[in-house]
């Protein structure tokens, strides 16, 4: 099929898992926006788009972002455990699956090829399909250079399960951008998600690691120019070509319609709109990370003796774990009811919204940046993956929030939320008078104010998308 050197065609390639295509769609949109003579095709898996908000899946730009299905196994895709698909959907897309979706991108666009690929980092196979391939990094920046140094620190500290070992609480001095991030914060440990899937993850990070450093054109990460110290930017600078800071994602020109703010079935935003400024708790641990039985009863009765109102993203097959009377008093109980419990919200609107004062969560990469939007300062409970990195650079390197992992219970583990810790993080958050919870409630409207003039005409992040676009739209003969 000939590729058009004067027409671009460019091939967004999501990861279907997890909440990897929203934050790839909200790129897709923005190439699109910025773009509008090139052709833009959005390629995942049936059941990933069909997950997508409806306004997101529709025609962005100049009509110029189109949707290609990549055909999956359906028998499996039913009832395979989550771990199990993603082994499948990467054997077959390594197998000539990414290479065939591609070939149908490009009959869809009349007969125009792919120009460029722009995919997901975990879709590291794109390095070999013939194209340039331009790396989206979904996750912690700092996650990304841990993997990238990975093997060379397993050799220094042993291997994953050494982490909270006597070395646990020792920090990364050696390697570049890694001084503020202890050993036992690095993103190796399966940390509950189960054996399969963390030796699924390993798998993927391992290829991520020694394809991006080498076989990338560029790489855009979720971040902001000034986000990080000089120092970390230098390492990002280092380990990735064209290394370029252009989020937050979910704000990028043309992403809004990936984030579903209409779509509120729950009716959180009217719930927040009767709240005063500042007094609500917004409680989310993302699409994956669930906290252990125990852990969510403790952090129920604390939400419950912070005595503030509480908004609660949990999906529902957690329900039956908390205690009857809590889920009896925030479900049922309308409005005068202290908190409303849900299984979704429309996060990135909930975070902007006034009444939202503080933030408990998983510290996924995408919640951080939310809450920094948002200004709402947060109270991080990491399980896995980036969150203990995400939750070691809100409390010590933005300071504009607490980890209950920053201190451990004396027996050498991570401290967990207990009634009382979370009641008084909440209430400290929301409305503490000490320095420390000033000083955070007023790093949070700083990093706030750092988001938006990142978007600015002449903002960091608006510059460096324009760069993208020209790497991603470059003619080539
Ligand atoms: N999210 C949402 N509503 C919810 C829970 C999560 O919109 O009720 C979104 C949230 O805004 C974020 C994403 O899901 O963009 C979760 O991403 P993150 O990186 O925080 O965590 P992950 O799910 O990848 O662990």
């Amino acid at each position: 099929m000939p590729s058009s050197p004067s027409h671009p065609h460019v091939a967004v390639v999501a990861f279907p898992f997890s909440s990897h295509a929203p934050k790839l769609l909200a790129v897709a949109r923005a190439l699109a926006t910025a773009a509008p003579s090139a052709t833009f095709s959005f390629l995942s898996t049936a059941d990933s788009l069909a997950r997508l908000p409806a306004t997101a899946v529709v025609p962005a730009g100049n009509n110029n972002l189109r949707f290609v299905e990549v055909p999956t196994d359906g028998d499996q895709e039913e009832t395979w455990p989550v771990w199990r698909r993603m082994e499948m959907f990467v054997e077959a897309a390594e197998g000539g699956g990414l290479r065939r979706a591609m070939e149908a991108a490009g009959d869809a666009a009349g007969g125009v090829a792919v120009s460029c690929v722009v995919g997901d980092a975990f879709m590291s196979m794109a390095a070999e399909v013939g194209v340039p391939w331009v790396a989206v990094w979904t996750g912690g920046p700092c996650a990304l250079l841990a993997h990238i140094v990975g093997d060379a620190i397993r050799e220094d500290i042993g291997d994953d399960d050494d982490l909270h070992g006597a070395r646990g609480d020792e920090l990364l001095t050696s390697y570049p951008g890694l001084g503020s991030y202890r050993v036992r914060d690095l993103p190796f440990g399966g940390g509950g998600v189960g054996g399969d899937m963390h030796r699924v993850m390993t798998m993927l990070l391992g290829r991520v690691a020694r394809r991006l450093p080498r076989a990338a054109t560029a790489v855009a990460i979720n971040a902001f120019p000034g986000l990080f110290p000089p120092d970390v930017s230098a390492a990002l600078a280092d380990a990735l070509p064209n290394c370029l800071p252009i989020g937050p994602y979910h704000l990028l020109p043309g992403a809004a319609a990936t984030q579903a703010n209409d779509d509120d079935p729950h009716g959180c935003l009217a719930w927040l709109a009767r709240r005063p400024a500042g007094s609500v708790a917004y409680v989310s641990f993302g699409t994956v990370a669930a906290p252990p039985p125990d852990e969510l009863r403790e952090l129920a009765a604390g939400l419950e003796a912070s005595g503030a109102p509480f908004l609660w993203s949990l999906r529902e097959d957690s329900w039956p774990l908390l205690p009857p009377e809590f889920l009896d008093r925030a479900t049922k109980a309308g409005d005068s009811a202290a908190g409303l419990v849900v299984a979704w919200t429309p996060q990135a609107a909930v975070l902007r919204h006034p009444a939202v004062g503080a933030f408990v969560t998983h510290s996924g990469w995408g919640a951080v940046l939310e809450a920094m939007s948002g200004g709402v300062p947060m109270a991080c409970r990491p399980f896995f993956g980036d969150q203990h990195m995400n939750a070691r650079a809100v409390a010590r390197l933005w300071c504009f929030g607490m980890a209950f992992d920053d201190d451990n219970d004396g027996g050498g583990k991570p401290s967990m939320m207990t009634r009382g810790r979370v009641a008084e993080a909440v209430a400290s958050l929301l409305a503490g008078e000490e320095e420390g919870a000033r000083m955070m409630r007023a790093r949070a409207r700083e990093l706030q104010a750092m988001v938006v003039s990142a978007f600015e005409p002449d903002g960091g992040s608006t510059k460096n998308l324009h760069k993208f676009v020209e790497i991603v739209c470059a003619r080539r003969v």
